[in-house]
Parts: C-alpha cells; sequence; structure tokens
C-alpha cells in the first residue's frame, strides 16, 4: 500500500494525531490555515500553467518544424503574465470554507492578494522556465520497497540543472530545518527517477507578509540515504501501529483532534 508523504509529516508531529487522521478516520473541520494554503496553492498552479502555455514553442526538431505547417493543430491560448492576471487568478480561486466569518475571510484574501504582490516581484527577478506544477510523483524506498507518493509544488530548470520549489504559507523555517527537511529529500530522490538532470537546489519558499522568503539548499547521496532511513523508520512505526501521543501545548493547540485526544496538552 502506498503512503503519502503527507501521513508521514502527520506522524512526525504526532502519532497519535496520524492514528485519529488515518486509522479512525475521524472527520474534521477544513481550518483557516489549510484553506488559505489550498487557495495559494491552486492560484499558484494556474499561474505556473500559464507560463508554461506562454513559453515560446521548441522547433528545433524536424517533427516540431512540420506541425508549424499543419493547418489544424489548435494553439492553446497564451495569457500575458501580468501582476493582474495573478490577482485574478487568487480571487477566482480563494476558497471561502474554514472561516470564522465572512469579514475574517475577506481579511485574508486581501492578505493573500498583498503576499501574491510580493511573489510577482520575486518571480520577475529572473527568467523561469517552468517544467510542471502540482505533479504528483511516486518513490520506492530502495531499501523496503515502501512507497511514497508526493507532489511537486513547481519545479524549474535552470542552466546548471532542476530547480524544485516547494510553496509555504505558514511560519518560515530557519536555515537548519531546511537543510535536515525530509520533505526536500524525497522530492530530490523523485526528481532523480523522473528527470536524467541533476537537481542542483530544493527551495522552500515562504510567503510572509513583509516579503518572500527563500530557503535554498541542496542533497548528496549521504544525506538521501538518511532521508530513507529516516521514513523508513517512522513506516515501520506505522505498521506495529504504534500510535502513542506526543503531546506538546503548541501543537495540541493546532490539532483538529484536540476536542477527542484524551493525551491533548491545551
Ligand atoms: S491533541 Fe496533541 S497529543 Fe492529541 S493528537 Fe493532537 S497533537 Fe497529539
Amino acid at each position: 500500500m502506498p503512503y503519502s508523504y503527507s501521513q508521514i509529516q502527520t506522524y512526525r508531529t504526532c502519532p497519535k494525531q496520524y492514528e485519529f487522521a488515518y486509522v479512525k478516520k475521524i472527520d474534521r473541520l477544513i481550518s483557516a490555515g489549510e484553506s488559505f494554503g489550498t487557495s495559494m496553492h491552486s492560484t499558484l498552479k494556474k499561474w505556473g500553467e500559464a507560463e508554461m502555455l506562454s513559453r515560446p514553442k521548441d522547433v528545433s526538431t524536424r517533427e516540431d518544424q512540420l506541425k508549424l505547417f499543419v493547418a489544424e493543430e489548435v494553439t492553446p491560448e497564451t495569457k500575458e503574465l501580468t501582476e493582474t492576471l495573478l490577482l485574478k487568478y487568487w480571487h477566482e480561486s480563494f476558497v471561502f470554507e474554514g472561516y470564522a466569518n465572512r469579514m475574517d475571510a475577506d481579511f485574508q484574501r486581501n492578505r493573500g492578494a498583498a503576499l501574491l504582490a510580493n511573489f510577482f516581484q520575486w518571480w520577475q527577478e529572473e527568467p523561469r522556465e517552468v517544467l510542471i506544477v502540482e505533479k504528483g510523483f511516486k518513490v520506492t524506498l530502495p531499501s523496503s520497497q515502501h512507497v511514497l507518493t508526493g507532489r511537486f509544488d513547481r519545479v524549474e530548470r535552470t542552466a546548471g540543472g532542476l530547480r524544485i520549489i516547494d510553496f509555504k504559507t505558514g511560519a518560515p523555517r530557519d536555515q537548519i530545518a531546511v537543510d535536515a527537511d525530509v520533505q526536500l529529500s524525497l522530492y530530490a530522490m523523485a526528481a532523480q527517477n523522473m528527470w536524467d538532470e541533476p537537481v542542483v537546489e530544493l527551495s522552500l519558499l515562504f510567503f510572509g507578509d513583509d516579503g518572500m522568503i527563500e530557503r535554498k539548499t541542496t542533497r548528496n547521496t549521504s544525506q538521501l540515504i538518511d532521508a530513507e532511513k529516516s521514513m523508513k523508520h517512522i513506516l515501520e512505526r506505522i505498521e506495529a501501529g504504534d500510535y502513542t501521543p506526543d503531546p506538546a501545548y503548541e501543537k495540541c493547540k493546532r490539532c483538529p483532534f484536540k476536542g477527542v485526544c484524551p493525551a491533548s496538552a491545551a
């Protein structure tokens, strides 16, 4: 059975939370933070797709050159990549669910528009060749044959190789945490399977209220082996049914199951 990376992440947060979410499958309401993240990812998916459509067509091969003479070939509509288009995508994609009331939702919708204005500045800093946006992948861990699924937010091709970008709407993490981030290691493994190109940069892009915060890192072979061991260890604990709670006030406060959890510290 494949596991999603979200399952691993939930287990790392708290094994009891994993049990509530994935074993007991207790229904829960979407939080405001999750709703905001969904709206942002959906906007950036549309934006990335518009970028890909707007890229000049590669007519370097004879096959591509011949296609230009086929009258029936339909060229998808390209769009001018402006901040106005980006904000249009945001307003179209905004999910109102999860907020306490309409005023709260409107506040976050306006906040999101301001964050995307920062994103647009960041995006304009250099020419970008987007390969994929919001694309799922599967990775088989070599040492245990566990299959893990995940999703790339965005992969760009640079002169030296691939740059994998993950969008984050939560609180920024420091460089030490990013260098040790297991999800980024999983992305590096997946990219190695999908493309015959080196991964030269893994980046977490945080949407901060004062501007974009980009934390860049890389992975070498020994770091990938360590990440694999760590994921394998978690999957073995999941399969052994170890759901020992790991309470702490800060995480229990945000836990969607705190109302039913006997171990909650909030
Ligand atoms: S309330 Fe705390 S201890 Fe209980 S599941 Fe949530 S994070 Fe874990």
